[in-house]
């Protein structure tokens, strides 16, 4: 028999990637995912700029490289920190990791013994708790509304907790949510924090991809104690497949990232790394996120039309400003994990919210994602769900 360690007990998959795994087929109407629309992957552009690196550096491209990352990509990544999150910083406080996923591991491995407080947002995103789950702390969720993370709970849960090492937030069209944080909540949250001197993961995937209104400044630009640890990725502005992601800190807590990345794989692929700033250099990015708001927009647009037409009163759901999703709330006695099972029966899919609370129960939620089908689609899927809820309704 082999013996495994004790902290094994705490990992299982994720629930969401078994349910993923049944609704890849074809005629399943899926808003279970979270997957960027494939359709919009610049595949001709990435083969042109693949081509050139190989050609123009190919020896290069193919050997191993620095830890820290690709310097010309670094620099790319920081002038667009600072053009889309306002924050001020150069490439020696930037390390590429393999997906914002990568950061969030190590974030948990830099700073979380076993048994320290973790505090996250009440919802959050489930792969972060996965991802911390491996260093065994304890899971303290903070409530949230529809401005964020409510900072009166917060002041209440630290002034009574001991040993909160880290804060994990996503302030920016959160996942599962797609809510996101008013500058007066980012303020406030910043004053807390300060005055407790908490690290914070503030995880940014979803920022760029907003629909409508004014991008909000990160909490990385308003920290004035080198606090804030800030998570950036490629995946959802240009493709997830390279698998590339950045974290941004302070030089004593990078460094601390930087001997993680060393001891976990050494580097972010060296070809990943030159392609994707060979493409930068040849095409606009900006270019292409707005090509893709404006196709998530309308699918976000149509999802919440046929929501209004064809869910029950009975229900509320977040109207987001961008990013990927929207979270519905069922009436309590409505269970949306034996419900999904009824809308399987009618080929329609979405995540039942419970396992995004650490600390369980909320089972009367879900998550639907948007970005990922076409308008026809979601209408017919929406009405399918509705027809399902409204036969639940007591
Ligand atoms: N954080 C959040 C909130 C996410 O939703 C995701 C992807 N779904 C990630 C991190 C990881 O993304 P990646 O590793 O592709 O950068």
């Amino acid at each position: 028999m082999v013996r495994f360690a004790d902290r094994m007990n705490l990992l299982t998959g994720s629930e969401i990637r078994e349910l993923l795994k049944l609704t890849a087929q074809p005629d399943i109407i899926s808003f279970a995912g979270g997957l960027p629309a494939p359709e919009l992957f610049p595949v001709e552009g990435m083969k042109e700029a693949s081509m050139k690196t190989l050609d123009e550096m190919g020896r290069a491209a193919l050997q191993y490289s620095t830890t820290e990352g690709f310097v010309p990509l670094r620099e790319k990544i920081v002038a667009r920190m600072k053009a889309k999150n306002n924050i001020d910083t150069d490439v020696d406080h930037v390390l590429v990791t393999s997906g914002s996923q990568q950061g969030l591991d190590f974030s948990a491995r830099v700073f979380l013994n076993k048994d320290d407080v973790v505090l996250l947002e009440s919802p959050s995103y489930l792969g972060a708790v996965n991802a911390f789950k491996a260093c065994e702390p304890k899971f303290i969720e903070v409530p949230t509304d529809n401005n964020g993370m409510i900072m009166e709970e917060l002041e209440k849960i630290l002034a009574k907790t001991e040993n909160v090492k880290m804060i994990y937030v996503i302030p920016d069209f959160q996942n599962p949510s797609g809510r996101t944080w008013t500058l007066e909540r980012r303020h406030k949250f910043m004053e807390i924090i300060t005055k407790y001197e908490i690290p914070v993961i503030e995880d940014n995937p979803y920022g760029e991809l907003r629909f409508e209104n004014e991008n909000m400044p990160s909490l990385k630009s308003l920290d004035t104690k080198g606090l804030v640890i800030f998570l950036g990725t490629f995946s959802k502005i240009l493709a997830p497949g390279y698998r590339l992601g950045w974290v941004c800190a302070e030089a004593e807590i990078l460094a601390k990232y930087n001997f993680m990345k060393q001891a976990a794989d050494l580097q972010a692929s060296t070809v990943a790394q030159m392609e994707t700033n060979t493409f930068l250099d040849m095409y606009d990015l900006d270019e292409h996120v707005n090509k893709i708001k404006e196709v998530y927009g309308k699918r976000r647009d149509c999802m919440l039309k046929a929501m209004d037409a064809h869910f029950p009163k009975e229900c509320t759901w977040t109207h987001p400003d961008g990013g990927l999703f929207t979270w519905v709330v069922l009436p309590e006695y409505i269970n949306a994990k034996e419900m999904a099972t009824q809308c399987l029966e009618k080929k329609v899919a979405y995540v039942p919210g419970g396992s995004f609370f650490p600390n369980g129960g909320h089972e009367n939620t879900f998550r639907m994602n948007y970005s990922c089908m076409p308008e026809e689609k979601i209408e017919e899927g929406i009405k399918r769900i509705g027809e399902v809820i409204k036969a639940n309704l007591r």
